[in-house]
């Protein structure tokens, strides 16, 4: 990768998660190597209330074009290192989209019609000779700094939209999935039920309720989820005591665990505070987060559970012994339905982690991976005491 190149990736990098800028006044970098023309060209784009950024040469232009993101470009084409032509060229091959679409203004000399058809060529959305009047340049500057931003919003938009889309698809292939299993368990002990002793009656019929029970909770967690998802609903609030719900989760798994040699443990850090939550939504986080670690975590080592009352927020912890999920994997998995390796992260009612922070997020907080537990799996969700 060429020097440029890389001053274009790296000052991206280091402006990523800046706040969407369309509220803030536009930026334009002029790229122009005589101070004699940059000059009254920056103070005239300053005083029509842009913010300005300036560079002699190409580098610098590359430099600043990845940090400061700018909404437009005027560029002169004789520079003294880099040359417009290549600069253009490298902007639109950039890999982040929306540097790559920045408008670009040609300012130059080269008034030739093969110059200027080299240019737009290039990737330049207008073409200028020198001298131009500096009404022209406002005019157009103005209109491509205006188009562009609705791109960008248009594009973000469509991004969100598509991932709204993608969650949903993956939310409803869970469900049927889970559906089709469990209508199948129901249906195999019903067809034994026909031909079953009196011994074997008792357990049929219980594996057929556990079947329809779980279904209604499946059911009940989707629908909530999905309203949460979809803004319909603002979750109710009520004052719960966190760790003796958290104490009742713990012994519907009780049986579970022990199948499996595993123990669940439960300490309780800092002073119980009532924590104002939504108790259904507390009830499916615990829930999902306990039946992953007993489901999936190793046999035979305990699950601990950590019920932390912090200063201004309450943490739940559920850590069990498993390989622990990896970093580069952890942003992730409570991310559209993250399997992990096999079905390490899928967990609970089938909805998983992406329901847990869903959940999380409605009442204030968020679910996170907390890495630093020594070599095991260690989730985290985290409540603000006030919303
Ligand atoms: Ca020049």
């Amino acid at each position: 990768m060429s020097e440029a190149a890389r001053l274009l990736e790296t000052g991206t990098q280091a402006s990523r998660g800046e706040a969407p800028r369309t509220s803030i006044p536009a930026t334009i970098l002029v790229v122009e190597d005589e101070p004699e023309i940059r000059a009254p060209l920056c103070h005239a784009l300053k005083r029509a209330g842009y913010i300005v950024h300036e560079a002699e040469d190409g580098m610098t232009a590359c430099r600043i074009i990845g940090s400061q993101r700018p909404d437009l470009i005027l560029l002169d084409v004789m520079l003294p290192d880099l040359d417009g032509w290549e600069v253009c060229r490298m902007l639109r091959q950039h890999p982040d989209r929306l540097i790559a679409s920045t408008p670009v203004i040609m300012l130059t000399a080269l008034n030739s019609p093969e110059d200027k058809l080299h240019g737009l060529e290039l990737g330049a959305d207008a073409y200028l000779a020198k001298p131009y009047s500096q009404q022209e340049v406002m005019l157009v500057s103005g209109r491509l700094v205006e188009r562009h931003r609705r791109e960008i919003q248009l594009q973000r938009e469509f991004s969100r939209l598509n991932q709204a889309v993608e969650e949903q698809r993956n939310l409803h292939s869970l469900l049927f999935h889970e559906l089709r299993n469990q209508l199948a368990a129901m249906q195999i002990n019903a067809d034994l039920l026909q031909h079953a002793d009196s011994s074997a009656v008792t357990s049929r019929l219980a594996a057929i309720h556990r079947s329809s029970s779980y279904l209604q909770c499946l059911a009940e967690d989707f629908l909530l989820i999905r309203q949460v998802q979809g803004g319909q609903m603002q979750l109710p609030t009520e004052p719960i005591l966190a760790e003796a719900l958290a104490a009742e989760m713990l012994e519907l798994y009780e049986t579970a665990a022990q199948a499996r040699g595993i123990a669940l443990k439960l300490r309780v850090e800092g002073t119980p505070l009532p924590l104002t939550a939504n108790r259904p939504a507390f009830r499916i986080i615990v829930s999902a987060l306990l039946d992953n670690a007993v489901k999936y975590g190793p046999s035979d080592h305990p699950v601990e559970v950590v019920c932390r009352f912090g200063e201004w927020r309450f943490e739940l912890d559920v850590c069990d012994a498993g390989e622990g999920v990896q970093v580069q994997d952890s942003a992730k998995v409570f991310d559209r339905f993250y399997r992990g390796d096999g079905a390490r992260c899928v967990a609970g009612s089938g909805l998983g982690l992406f329901g847990v922070r869903t959940l999380a997020n409605a009442m204030g907080g968020n679910a996170e991976v907390d890495d630093q537990y020594g070599k095991g799996n260690c989730f985290r969700v985290w409540i603000p005491f006030a919303a």
